[in-house]
């Protein structure tokens, strides 16, 4: 089976992990730090803040900004429930604003949701592409609006050349799958140094040194052997990145003959760093077939996400939830299919992804 995601660590990583476990500081060490300072560059801000996942970085940062009971917070029902908890933690109220065709935030939609309660807007970078900040920043400033980017996906990307996780406060994710793996862990991206001394107390027990108690924290720190995972991986992020942009690239000029598949569009100015490659399928495609076949002949294809974020049993009536009509995002969430296109995949492989595809979803097509 060619999996969904494989990550690629190498004998860099096996040997900074065997430095990390050497050096008797397993926490709070030097490689966090080392970690931090290469995220900062990867997200172009002055600090960053290393956390135990990419939940908790949002659930610190919505704290951070005051976010809580009798506040409402807007963001996409095209996410992953990370997104959802991290906001329900915090007391707020979520609103979902509708997506576009490239499947990220319409500004439009959330400027609609706006309203005297609005704390904060959290864009996803979906799959890896980055949301329009340009409009989203411009809505926000306007507004006064907190802009917390779900950039869990997204590592690296960039709109007009600047990347993800600048614009507004950045929350990255080192999670098993994502583009860059610690395992578990995750990371919150600032220029403002006053809000990074507070994540940092906040992350540390509300200490601001030892035993100096300034808030009531907790403990979200992430280990050096963690940091010792990712550092390599960071360091040739743009290695990385350009690899999956081959692939992807690699995929559509293979799935663009069949009719009945849109492939993703990049729009102008914007950099994808295809977390997933996500395809459409036309109306009346029976998707759960497809994938089960893809799925029989040995390409794990995916489908993220099959409902939005809060049309499950335990949202639908939540008390913090308003559901929201959102057709765009309603018709990606019924149509979506992802295949295969990280780095692990080697050019036999990729061809494979291809010919597989490209003979089942044309069947499929027909079919539907
Ligand atoms: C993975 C992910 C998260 C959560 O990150 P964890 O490190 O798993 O807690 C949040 N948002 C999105 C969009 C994600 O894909």
């Amino acid at each position: 089976m060619i999996p969904i995601s494989q990550p690629e660590l190498g004998p860099e990583v096996e040997a900074l992990v065997l430095t990390a476990l050497r050096s008797g500081q397993l926490s709070q060490g030097p490689l966090v730090a080392e970690f931090e300072a290469l995220c900062a560059d990867m997200a172009g801000t002055r600090h960053a803040i290393a956390v135990s996942n990419g939940t908790v970085s949002l659930e610190l940062v919505l704290e951070a900004l005051g976010v809580g009971s009798g506040d409402e917070v807007i963001t996409t029902p095209l996410t992953f429930a990370a997104t959802l908890n991290a906001i329900l933690r915090s007391g707020a109220r979520a609103r979902f604003a509708d997506v576009r065709a490239d499947f990220t935030l319409d500004p439009e939609s959330v400027d609609s949701l706006v309203n005297e309660r609005t704390a904060a807007i959290i864009p996803v970078h979906l799959y890896g592409l980055p949301c329009d900040m340009a409009a989203l920043m411009k809505l926000a400033e306007r507004r006064g609006l907190g802009v917390i980017e779900d950039s869990a996906q997204a590592h690296g990307a960039t709109v007009e050349g600047r990347a993800v996780g600048g614009f507004g406060i950045g929350s990255f994710s080192f999670y098993a799958t994502k583009n860059v793996t610690s395992g578990e862990g995750g990371v919150i991206t600032t220029s403002d140094v006053h809000l990074s001394e507070a994540l940092r107390t906040l992350r540390n027990q509300g200490m601001t040194s030892q035993y100096q108690y300034e808030t009531v924290g907790r403990n979200a720190r992430l280990s050096d052997v963690q940091a010792a995972i990712a550092i390599p991986q960071l360091r040739r992020l743009d290695v990385i990145n350009t690899a999956r942009s081959m692939n992807a690239a690699y995929l559509t000029r293979a799935l663009s003959s069949i009719g009945g598949v849109s492939t993703p569009v990049v729009p102008p100015g914007r950099t994808h760093v295809w977390h997933q490659y996500t395809v459409l399928l036309e109306r009346g495609v029976e998707r759960d077939a497809a994938v089960a076949r893809l799925r029989a002949a040995g390409i794990a294809a995916g489908v993220y996400y099959p409902a939005l974020v809060w049309d499950h049993e335990v949202y639908r009536a939540h008390p913090q939830v308003v559901p929201a009509d959102t057709p765009c995002a309603a018709d990606a969430a019924a149509r979506c299919l992802s295949l295969p296109v990280h780095p692990a995949l080697r050019p036999e492989a990729l061809a494979t992804v291809a010919e597989v595809s490209i003979s089942v979803l044309t069947d499929c097509c027909r079919a539907g």
